[in-house]
């Protein structure tokens, strides 16, 4: 599926499949959107509101998560909700390198257990803030206690990281953001390229998750800046407490001035068209050339850099 069929050419309006190809060497990350749903993912239990009965496949949304790809091989999933193993099987995952959460909240870890299939050849690293792996010592106290062999459990290596860290080509870097009083992470992944001079110059080549956010520190925002993808959790058009609205997510990416911006964690309150519009507009007003924005779908896959 083209990732930026939504998105439109700066410069005419008109909608583009692709932008002019970058200069030099075009090495590609691959990210698709396992899911794109707030906590209670879309339809909602018992709801018979439009988006909940929507016929567009764009509406369905499970628990937020993406899946990464690079050339070298390495595959690593950010978050693992309840759909997991759903996800794990409509975007084809066969291994992980590691797995990265943002937060422990139920909507963001509670597939964990379906990595078990993936950990049966070695434990599988688990990458997380320390709160967030103290948690989950506790909420999956089962994994991390010696039982009897056989029964199946994840074998799982978590650790608590404050720094940046490599797998293959690829760098992780976390990114401190408030959800609600929460500290939690997003996270930014840049493609190591060979002669490229500092690791992290090529901005093109980075994209940005950051989900269940509601303040960027300060010292984030260098971790955020000019990159080719930004991803961001916004919730609906009203403000709330722990979670962006769309638009403190659209004035978010205009200040990140990256290339373009995706959002994700989507409620029911409002169809894929309409966030479209209201995304359009929003560039529209401000006279946003550069930075193109719409809402994520479940599936979506996009090459970074954006081609
Ligand atoms: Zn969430
Ligand atoms: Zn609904
Ligand atoms: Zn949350």
């Amino acid at each position: 599926m083209p990732g930026n069929l939504n998105f439109h050419n700066p410069e005419t309006g008109q909608q583009c499949l692709s932008r002019p190809a970058l200069e030099g060497k075009l090495s590609l990350v691959k990210v698709t959107f396992l899911g794109s749903g707030t906590s209670h993912g879309v339809p909602v239990i018992g709801c018979k509101c439009p988006v909940c009965t929507s016929e567009d496949p764009r509406d369905s949304r499970m628990r937020a998560s993406l899946y990464i790809q690079g050339e070298g091989g390495e595959r690593v999933v950010i978050d693992t909700g309840p759909e997991f193993r759903l996800q794990a099987l409509a975007a084809g995952i066969e291994r992980l390198d590691a797995v990265l959460l943002t937060h422990a909240h139920a909507d963001h870890i509670h597939g964990m257990d379906d990595l078990r299939v993936l950990t049966r050849e070695k434990p599988l690293p688990l990458y997380a803030n320390a709160d967030t792996i103290r948690e989950m010592r506790e909420r999956f106290s089962y994994v991390f206690q010696e039982t009897q062999r056989g029964g199946g459990k994840p074998r799982i290596a978590p650790e608590a990281i404050e720094a940046p860290f490599v797998i293959g080509n690829l760098r992780f870097s976390p990114v401190p953001v408030k959800h609600g009083v929460l500290d939690i992470l997003g996270w930014r992944i840049t493609e190591i390229l060979e002669n490229a001079g500092p690791r992290d110059a090529l901005a093109v080549h980075t994209v940005v998750y950051l989900t269940d956010t509601s303040a960027i520190p300060e010292s984030s925002w260098q971790l955020i800046r000019n990159a080719d993808t930004l991803i961001i959790g916004a919730i609906r058009v009203q403000p709330h407490e722990t979670h962006f609205s769309f638009q403190q997510a659209m004035e978010t990416a205009e200040r990140a001035g990256g290339r373009r911006m995706y959002i994700t964690h989507i409620s029911h309150d409002l169809n894929h068209r309409k966030i479209e519009e209201i995304c359009r507009k929003f560039r529209e007003d401000r006279g946003l050339k550069e930075t193109a924005m719409g809402p994520a779908w479940d599936g979506l896959e996009l090459s970074i850099p954006f081609p």
